[in-house]
């Protein structure tokens, strides 16, 4: 089976052709980071513009890479949920033209639910049930992958999430926007023992995360050495930051594993990328012999292709959508589109 799949959620515009859930045909991503870079983040006015010029050539450009008519297209997968609503907007009205004009089914997506959709591309023998660590701009999660279409959140954050707190770390550091990049590149010449920073923990829920104090952390040391006319060290206060988020995540994930009995892993989400947090997870999986599946980096950041991957697996659920299909800026991965609840 064949979906054109569409991802307009934040600020990128992308579009690929997926078949059978697994094998990428093309994956075309539009990135508008240059342009919110300017204001220090995501505008959501400026991005939902950018999607509406960019949809139709970047779907295009995606199925003339994939070598692909639009006739021969078995459905239409699209991002409905969570993420900029001007911005879902573009992408799920779009999906809908399409469907109205060629007749074919419309699959909403579960934005995280395609960013762990993601590991089914990049593993092809990878099959629910796993655990997956969810770390991206707007969410960190611990999740139990019960089935293609069936989720338990086992642990959630209280406050920033993971890619939130490494870009505004970042940005107290002085580092453009989005940040976890640069801290990551910087981390690599840094001494991450140079500088203590906070665990912070969450009282008497063991997997939930608490970032805000760790940032704060950062912003406090800044701070205190601008004030006191001290250079910081850099490089170390971002390996150190790095280091910690990462232990953070990477403890609770083991607990999690250990307690709930799980021995195959998955991480997905932007953060999913980080370099420090890869490392870690290797050697965790690998002291206590579990099997381990992050994406390639290309598929770790927003992209249509893992939005193509689960539309499949949502199809197969039978989780269509009708054309009164709507755009909704916060669902729980767990709700989805699986019961077709009103938005
Ligand atoms: P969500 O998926 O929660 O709706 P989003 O789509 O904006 O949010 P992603 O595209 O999955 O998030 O990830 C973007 C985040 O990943 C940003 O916070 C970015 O800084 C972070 N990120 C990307 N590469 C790295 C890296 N190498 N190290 C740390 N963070 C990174
Ligand atoms: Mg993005
Ligand atoms: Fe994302």
């Amino acid at each position: 089976m064949k979906i054109l799949a569409i991802e307009s959620s934040c600020d990128e515009t992308a579009a690929a052709v997926v078949e059978d859930g697994r094998k990428v045909s093309s994956s075309v991503v539009n990135s508008q980071i240059a342009e919110h870079k300017i204001y220090g983040g995501v505008v959501p006015e400026i991005a939902s513009r950018r999607h509406m010029e960019n949809i139709v050539p970047v779907t295009q450009e995606a199925l003339s890479q994939a070598g692909i008519s639009l006739e021969e297209i078995d459905a239409v997968g699209v991002t409905a949920a969570p993420g900029l609503i001007g911005a879902l907007l573009v992408g799920v009205n779009y999906a809908k033209g399409i469907c109205m004009a060629t007749g074919k089914p419309l699959i909403p997506v579960h934005h995280i639910r395609g960013h762990v959709a993601a590991n089914y591309i990049a593993s092809p023998e990878l099959k629910p049930p796993f655990l997956c660590l969810i770390v991206s701009g707007g969410h960190s999660h611990i999740v139990e992958v019960l089935d293609y279409t069936r989720y338990r959140i086992v642990g959630y954050t209280h406050d920033d999430a993971a890619g939130e707190a490494f870009d505004k770390s970042a940005r107290a550091m002085g580092f453009p926007y989005p940040g976890g990049i640069y801290i990551d590149q910087a981390a690599k010449r840094g001494d991450p023992g140079k500088y203590k920073l906070p665990k912070p923990r969450v009282e008497g829920s063991p997997y939930d995360f608490s970032f805000s104090g760790l940032k704060t952390a950062v912003i406090n040391l800044l701070h205190n050495a601008q004030q006191k006319g001290e250079a910081v060290d850099r490089d170390s206060l971002a390996a150190s930051f790095q280091q910690t988020i990462c232990e953070i995540l990477t403890d609770h994930l083991e607990k999690a594993a250990k307690e709930l009995g799980y021995c195959v892993i998955t991480a997905a989400g932007g953060v999913s990328a980080n370099s420090g947090l890869r490392f870690c997870l290797e050697k965790m999986c690998r002291e206590n012999g579990y099997s381990l599946h992050i994406p390639p980096l290309s598929l770790c950041g927003d992209n249509a292709a893992m939005v193509g991957a689960q539309a499949y697996f949502e199809f197969l659920a039978g989780n269509t959508a009708g054309f009164d299909l709507n755009a909704s800026p916060s669902k729980n991965i767990e709700t989805g589109f699986s019961l077709e609840r009103p938005l």
